[in-house]
């Protein structure tokens, strides 16, 4: 199980990237993201509309408390930032578990976090993203099989195309 938990939504400020952090999470093999921060029920809708459209199973719920997500997760967390340790010497070890629950960002991470988790991990020492973060890690993690990932109950699918766009309903 892969949960994603992302700290510190601000709504009306980031609902944008905090929607990206959800899709992306669903779309590369995430079963469920967590969010904490601001209630925002407008983002949660329009993730829920992707998940009844393009299929899931995927889950998006809000906690106030990040500590008790950690808490009650059981899951090996993998916090996501430029001041980890580098990506490719940690994720040999972190692939061992079989639950893993990865923590990314917003605006601040509180020092707190860095002090519980199992791994701070970073994807290259330059400050980005956490989307691309998150899109490096999961493809590192599952060895490129999230690429594959299969999605169940979908109103909607693609079939890929050279050039042009072929939906099927
Ligand atoms: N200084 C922050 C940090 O700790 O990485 C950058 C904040 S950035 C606006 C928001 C989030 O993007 C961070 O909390 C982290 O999860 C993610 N992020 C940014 N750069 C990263 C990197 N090089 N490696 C891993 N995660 C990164």
């Amino acid at each position: 199980m892969i949960t994603v938990l992302r700290i510190g939504h601000r709504a009306g400020r980031d609902p944008r990237i905090a929607t990206h952090c959800a899709l992306t999470s669903r779309a590369l093999g995430a079963e469920r993201i967590v969010y904490t921060g601001e209630k925002d029920s407008d983002m949660e809708k329009s993730v829920r509309k992707i998940v009844d459209n393009w299929g899931g199973p995927f889950e998006i719920t809000y906690e106030k408390s990040w500590r008790k997500v950690l808490k009650d997760s059981g899951a090996k967390s993998v916090h996501l930032t430029m001041y980890g340790l580098p990506l490719q010497n940690e994720i040999s070890k972190i692939r061992k578990a079989r639950d893993v629950i990865i923590i990314i960002g917003g605006e601040k991470v509180p020092m707190e976090v860095y002090n519980t988790v199992d791994h701070n991990v970073a994807v290259t020492s330059q400050p980005h993203s956490e989307v691309a973060s998150l899109a490096v890690f999961l493809h590192e993690y599952q060895q490129g099989k999230g690429l594959d990932k299969k999605f169940k109950n979908a109103k909607m699918s693609l079939v890929p195309q050279k050039c042009g766009k072929k939906i099927i309903n």
